[in-house]
């Protein structure tokens, strides 16, 4: 089958490679669609994944074949799958805490992903998608991402909040804010563009190359926010998440930091402010997809770009990492 394989730090190649099989209590999908996430983005820069890996973790496709041993799964089921593979016998995992678990696999990082063909996952990390339509499905995994974040953010609909970065999980984190109830929403994004799909979908937006955040929040809010959702990684910005969050307030970061951050502790124990790192998902991935189902928003304004799986690296990888009038990239493997 042909597959995206990451070669390298920044380079990645569509070749042939063996398909998957599907062995006892796996199945097989073909993929249909699947959606380039920040972090694979973050992975093909920086290296700190495997050459030889297949990236992709955003996905729906139809069920080809399963293994031994597998019930509820049938040919032909429409599906996408939870992003990590529990080892199912740790503290974490009987916790359900599956994100946390001690020798926990992911899909497209430690298993071969969704740019290519077909993928073969356990059976129990597969959910039907019933009448979704696919594209929207390939959504399920960072919708779910910003569910898990507003539950440990425990947000209230009375918070005034800023979300940093206008990107697909800075855009959907606004959105599940305000399907919460909040409706003072600010978000901060430099590019024009995403500041004004932000706007569409009912957030403040503003420039933070422009006007400083916590300005803006004062006029926009009314005071500084009590919660702010980091969405983009870099140290500047989680500093400045730091520095514009309310006395006694707390900054969630979702953005993929692979630098180490520099920080004023002393502002933030005389503010009292917390900071709260949140990774992938757990139940939530379930509720994402029902939200999905239900139509309670729509993502696929954010897919701006469909392109066949030949060209991922230079319209996918290539433009992603250099430009930012991109949100969604969705890949097409046939
Ligand atoms: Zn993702
Ligand atoms: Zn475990």
């Amino acid at each position: 089958m042909k597959a995206a394989v990451l070669e390298d730090v920044g380079i990645i190649a569509v070749r042939e490679v063996p398909a998957p099989e599907a062995g006892p209590g796996e199945a097989v999908v073909k993929v249909t669609v699947a959606g380039i996430c920040g972090s694979d983005l973050h992975g093909y820069a920086s290296g700190m994944y495997e050459p030889g890996l297949i990236m992709g973790h955003e996905f729906a496709g139809v069920v080809s074949s399963v293994g031994p041993g597998v019930a509820g799964l049938k040919l032909g089921d429409r599906v996408t799958a939870h992003p990590i593979l529990p080892c199912g016998a740790c503290a974490y995992c009987a916790e359900g805490r599956v994100n946390l678990c001690d020798a926990m696999g992911t899909v497209g990082i430690t298993h071969a992903g969704a740019f290519a063909e077909w993928i073969a996952l356990p059976a129990a990390n597969f959910r039907p998608i019933g009448e979704l339509d696919f594209r929207r499905a390939a959504f399920t995994e960072p919708l779910s991402v910003v569910l898990h974040a507003r539950r440990a953010s425990g947000v209230a609909p009375s918070d005034g909040v800023l979300v940093v970065g206008g990107g697909t999980i800075g855009l959907l984190m606004a959105d599940v804010l305000r399907l919460a109830g909040l409706s003072r929403v600010a978000l901060a994004e430099p590019n024009a563009f995403r500041r004004g799909v932000a706007e569409r979908r009912g957030s403040a937006a503003f420039d933070p190359t422009r006007e400083e955040a916590g300005r803006f929040c004062e006029r926009a809010l009314g005071g500084a926010p009590t919660v702010v959702f980091e969405c983009v990684g870099i140290p500047a910005t989680i500093r400045e998440a730091a520095q514009t969050v309310a006395k006694g307030g707390r900054v969630v970061v979702l953005g993929v930091a692979t630098e180490p951050v520099e920080m004023d502790f002393l502002d933030a124990m005389y503010n009292e402010k917390s900071f709260q790192a949140v990774y992938s998902c757990t139940s939530e991935f379930d509720e994402a997809l029902a939200l999905l189902k239900g139509g309670a928003l729509d993502p696929l304004p954010l897919a701006t770009s469909e392109i066949p799986l030949s060209a991922i690296a230079g319209e996918g990888f290539g433009r992603l990492s250099g430009r930012h009038d991109e949100i969604k990239v969705l890949v097409h493997p046939d």
